[in-house]
C-alpha cells in the first residue's frame, strides 16, 4: 500500500472540517486517505479522523529552506532556555 508515495500525496488546500486555508507551508494534519485538517481541527477531533477513523499526522509541509523553520524553533526554544 503506498500512501505515502510522493505521487499520491495531494496537497489539499482546506481544511476538511472548518474549510480553512491551508497554504503548503502552513501546518496541517492528514490521515493515511488523505483528508486534511487543520491544526485547530486535528486538536478537536484528537487527531483522529472522523472519516475513516485513521490516526491524523502532521504533513511535510514545503518551505523556502529546508533548515528555515526548525532552525527558527530552536532558536526559540533556545532563547526561552536561556532568558
Ligand atoms: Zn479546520
Ligand atoms: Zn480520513
Amino acid at each position: 500500500m503506498e500512501i505515502y508515495g510522493a505521487a499520491m500525496l495531494k496537497m489539499k488546500p482546506t481544511c476538511e472540517r472548518c474549510s480553512a486555508p491551508l497554504a503548503l507551508a502552513d501546518e496541517a494534519y492528514i490521515c493515511s486517505f488523505e483528508c486534511t485538517y487543520c491544526p485547530q481541527c486535528a486538536e478537536q477531533l484528537a487527531r483522529s479522523c472522523p472519516n475513516c477513523q485513521g490516526q491524523l499526522v502532521m504533513r511535510p509541509t514545503r518551505t523556502r529552506s529546508p533548515t528555515e523553520v526548525p532552525s527558527h524553533r530552536f532558536k526559540a526554544k533556545l532563547e526561552k532556555l536561556l532568558s
